[in-house]
C-alpha cells in the first residue's frame, strides 16, 4: 500500500511527487506520457527555466525524483480508479493493480485543435493556443486569430497586448453581432470570414493563410482558443462534481469533496501555465501529507 498514488506525471503530478518524496512518503506516479505541451518547442514563463524544451523539463523532474527511494514512476495509463479514503485502488492498462491511502489526479486537459489543412505542421511552433505562453516571441508581428463569435473576439482583443496587427479569421460566418463587429473596427482588428483552405509556411513557421475563395493573408503566427477537455475520465468513477468547462470542485489544498481524493494542474481549469500547475501539485502534496501525518499521530 502506497501513501499516495499520483495519476499524471506532468508538471502538477511530478511537483506533488517531489514534495511527498521529501516528506518520506511512499509514492507511485503513473503517467501515460502525453503531456499537453508535447508539441511545443520551448517552455516559457517558468521562472529560471525560460525557453527549456518541455520534454527536457519533465525529464529533469523525473531525474530529480530518483534520489527519493520511496518514489517510483511508471509509464502506463491508469484505466480504473476506485475505493475510498485509506483504500484507493488503481488498475493500469497492462493489468497491474496498486493500492494507496490517498489519490491525486493530475491528468491535465487535451486541446481540440481546429480542423485546418496543414495546422499540425505549425502547432506549437507558430500556431499556439496561449498568448501568455507564446505571445512574447511573436510580439509586434502580424498575428492571426482563429475563432468564431465571442471566443474569437475575446482572443483577438487579448492579443492586442502583444501586437497592433491582428487579423480575426472566423472560417465561415463570424457569429458576431453588429455591435461586436463595431468593436473590432474600433480596435483596428481586421475580420476575414472566408473559409480557410490551408495554412502554408516553412519549417514550422507559418507564412500564409489561404482561403477557399483564392484570397490569402500573410501572417507570422496564429492563435486559437477552441475548446479543451479533461483528458481522463477517471473522475467520473468517483461521482466527483466536475465539468469540462469549470474543472473540478475542490476545497483547501486541492482536496475534492471525496475524502482522500485530490486534484491538481490544468484539470482545475485555473490559470493554465506550467508554473501554476506545479504550484497546485505542491499544494495538493501539502494537503496529502498533512492528512497522512494527522492520521498517523496518536
Ligand atoms: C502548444 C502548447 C504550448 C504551451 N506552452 C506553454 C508555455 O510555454 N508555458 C506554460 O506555462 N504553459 C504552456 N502550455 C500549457 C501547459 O502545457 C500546461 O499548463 C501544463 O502542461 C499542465 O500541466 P498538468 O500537469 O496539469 O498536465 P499535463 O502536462 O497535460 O500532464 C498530464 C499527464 O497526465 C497523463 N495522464 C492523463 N490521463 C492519464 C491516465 N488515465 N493514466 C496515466 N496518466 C494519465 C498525461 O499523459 C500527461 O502526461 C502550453 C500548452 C500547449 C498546448
Amino acid at each position: 500500500m502506497y501513501d499516495a498514488i499520483i495519476v499524471g506525471g506532468g508538471p502538477a503530478g511530478l511537483s506533488a511527487a517531489l514534495i511527498l518524496g521529501r516528506c518520506l512518503r511512499s509514492v507511485l506516479v503513473c503517467d501515460a506520457g502525453h503531456p499537453r505541451n508535447a508539441s511545443s518547442q520551448a517552455l516559457h514563463a517558468y521562472l529560471t527555466r525560460e525557453g527549456i524544451s518541455p520534454l527536457d523539463f519533465l525529464q529533469t523532474a523525473r531525474d530529480e525524483l530518483k534520489q527519493f527511494e520511496k518514489v517510483s514512476v511508471v509509464q502506463c495509463e491508469v484505466t480504473k480508479a476506485t475505493g475510498c479514503d485509506g483504500q484507493f485502488e488503481v488498475t493500469l492498462l497492462d493489468g497491474r493493480v496498486f493500492q494507496s491511502r490517498k489519490l491525486l489526479l493530475a491528468t491535465g486537459v487535451v486541446d481540440v485543435i481546429p480542423k485546418i489543412n496543414g495546422i499540425m505542421d505549425f502547432f506549437g511552433k507558430s500556431v499556439f493556443n496561449c498568448p501568455y505562453c507564446d505571445g512574447w516571441e511573436v510580439r509586434h508581428q502580424k498575428l492571426a486569430v482563429y475563432g468564431k463569435a465571442e471566443r474569437g473576439l475575446k482572443l483577438a482583443k487579448s492579443l492586442k497586448t502583444w501586437s497592433k496587427d491582428i487579423l480575426l479569421c472566423t472560417d465561415g460566418p463570424s457569429g458576431l453581432t453588429p455591435k461586436e463587429c463595431e468593436e473590432l473596427k474600433r480596435n483596428n482588428i481586421q475580420l476575414v470570414i472566408h473559409k480557410i483552405k490551408k495554412l502554408e509556411g516553412e519549417d514550422g513557421k507559418l507564412k500564409k493563410i489561404i482561403f477557399e475563395n483564392g484570397d490569402l493573408s500573410e501572417c507570422d503566427a496564429m492563435f486559437f482558443n477552441t475548446e479543451s477537455h479533461i483528458r481522463s475520465r477517471l473522475l467520473e468513477q468517483f461521482a466527483c462534481n466536475f465539468s469540462d468547462e469549470d474543472g473540478v470542485a475542490r476545497g483547501k489544498y486541492e482536496k475534492t469533496e471525496i475524502p482522500g481524493l485530490y486534484v491538481a494542474g490544468n484539470i482545475l481549469r485555473e490559470v493554465q501555465l506550467v508554473i501554476v500547475a506545479a504550484a497546485e501539485g505542491a499544494q495538493a502534496a501539502f494537503g496529502i501529507n498533512s492528512a497522512l501525518a494527522k492520521e498517523d499521530l496518536n
